[in-house]
């Protein structure tokens, strides 16, 4: 078993409280890791330590910053097996996800870092021939970032590369269920010349740590993925403090597939966006929407190739599934599925936790079609979260889009079809921040991500991902001498 404490200040910090938190394995019950449970003192201490530390990493040029961030993106690819092993027994997920998501997140960081080269500002000469205006950019401060379980590494890169890119320095609260690799990448910044003190982490509960750190005064700005329950009481924190608060919130994506596409990917993106991570995605394609000319040999299809799925233990190299993130989430999926059928839905496959052998020791759910699902039922509208799709039929591409933005969520929907003037129109009507167009859970870290409606607040990845974590100052500077103009100031 793994026993950490806090990372502050370049090194362990013992917390000021004598509770832990026990992280034992999804998959088969076997204890794993054991975390400081933070407290306010905790986040006070990291806070004041990252302050102090941000004032000498702004004042870095940008090229430096940005070769200690490739330093730790090296780093992360050099340690990608150690750490691959950490997230996959934490998370329960595969090994092979694991080892994507690392790969992936030294990507981000790399990307980040290369933006930390030329931070954007303009200078405006257009104000006449005696003033010249300058828009530049800063850094907030300290940002204090909340992450989840799911991807516990990316979620973290899509933020910290950025933050850090921009000049800020950070207090990081992981989540209490998959701490590990985020106090293990933070090791990896002080061998990467990430100067002592600009990257923190306090473990422990949200409810805890997370508040203290919305309610610290030198925490200039919280970013936060995670459900939108708790995103929601985050996000209004934050507003009675006029504080900025970065939100990247649940989903309900759509999956919309037309008798025009190339059916053999759509059911291969169908598939992945179903299972990746076992459904624990938040742009999880997990409403599959399929013209009703195909829909009958399409569900036949897809049933055909879940069944051919293989669930297996996070650590066996080729589980295409592994555990759900603990018991009383498998529950709440499986009551999910439940429910469906009670509606009306039929289960195509699967619907069932995976019990025989070593898996009764764990939390395993079969991947699971669920036909005949109508907007009306419990499953359209809620974030399942788990290795679940339904499919919906449509019968027009009015009915297909009405269909996709039947939700509350915004994060990503995809569609599948060969007619590039379909593809085109439709993504402009789909209401999420991301569009597949034959392809799903694709993409590069150029490409903003984020939510409309009720999936978040701000864009993470991208240049909108850098400036997230900027403030704007408008500089406006007189040339030569001033003419008074009283009575015609600026209002
Ligand atoms: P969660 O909201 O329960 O927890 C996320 C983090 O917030 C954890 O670190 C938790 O300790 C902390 N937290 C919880 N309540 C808090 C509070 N009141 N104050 C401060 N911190 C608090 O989410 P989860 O179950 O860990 O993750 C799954 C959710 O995350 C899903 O809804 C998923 O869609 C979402 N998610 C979104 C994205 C995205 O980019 N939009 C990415 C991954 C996951």
């Amino acid at each position: 078993m793994r026993a950490y404490h806090h990372w502050i200040g370049g090194k362990d910090a013992v917390g000021h409280g004598p509770d832990r938190v026990t992280r034992s394995s999804p998959a088969h019950g076997a204890l794993l890791a054991s975390y400081a449970a933070g407290t306010a003192e905790d986040v006070d201490r990291a806070a004041q330590t990252a302050a102090a530390a941000q004032v000498g990493w702004a004042a870095m040029t940008g090229m430096e910053r940005a070769g200690r961030i490739t330093a730790l993106a090296d780093l992360i690819l050099r340690d990608r097996e150690r750490l691959a092993v950490i997230e996959a027994e934490e998370a329960g997920k595969t090994i092979r996800d694991a080892r994507g998501e690392l790969s992936h997140s030294a990507n981000l960081a790399r990307y980040a870092a290369a933006l930390a080269w030329e931070i954007p500002g303009r200078a405006q000469s257009h104000h006449g021939d005696s003033a010249l205006g300058l828009v530049t950019y800063e850094p907030r401060g300290v940002v204090g970032m909340i992450t989840p379980w799911n991807f516990p590494a990316v979620t973290l890169f899509q933020k910290l590369p950025y933050a850090l890119a921009a000049g800020n320095a950070v207090v990081i609260k992981p989540s209490e269920l998959t701490s590990g690799t985020t106090l293990e990448i933070a090791r990896l910044a002080a061998e990467a010349g990430i100067p002592d003190g600009v990257i923190n982490v306090v473990t422990g509960k949200g409810t805890v740590v997370g508040t203290a750190m919305i309610e610290h005064p030198l925490v200039d700005m919280i970013s936060f993925t995670g459900s939108t329950r708790a995103g929601t009481e985050i996000g209004a924190a934050c507003a009675r403090q006029v504080k900025r608060a970065g939100l990247e919130l649940g989903g309900k994506a759509a999956n919309v597939v037309f008798a025009d596409a190339d059916l053999d990917d759509a059911l291969d993106g169908a598939l992945f966006g179903t299972i990746l991570n076992a459904g624990q995605e938040c742009v999880a394609g997990t409403r599959i929407l399929v013209e009703r000319r195909i829909a009958k040999d399409f569900t036949e299809a897809l049933v055909e190739r879940a069944a051919k799925l293989r669930v297996g233990m996070p650590l066996d190299e080729t589980a295409d599934i592994a555990s759900v993130i603990h018991e009383a989430h498998m529950t709440s999926v499986l009551g999910h599925i439940e429910t469906a059928r009670k509606e009306g839905a039929r289960i195509a496959a699967g619907g069932h936790r995976k019990l025989d052998g070593d898996f009764g020791k764990g939390y395993f759910v079969q991947p699971s079609i669920l036909a005949d699902v109508t907007p009306s039922m419990t499953y359209f509208r809620e974030e399942v979260f788990g290795p679940v799709a339904s499919i919906t039929v449509f019968d027009t591409i009015e009915e297909a889009v009405a269909l996709a933005n039947d939700t509350t969520y915004g994060l990503g929907n995809g569609l599948w079809t060969k007619d590039v003037d379909k593809a085109l129109q439709l993504s402009k009507r789909l209401k999420s921040g991301t569009v597949w167009v034959n392809t799903y859970l694709d993409g590069a870290p150029q490409m903003p991500f984020g939510g409309y409606k009720r999936s978040g607040l701000g864009r993470e990845n991208g240049i909108e991902g850098l400036i997230e974590f900027m403030d704007v100052k408008s500089t406006f500077i007189r040339l030569g001498k001033r003419t008074k103009a009283l009575g015609h100031t600026a209002a």
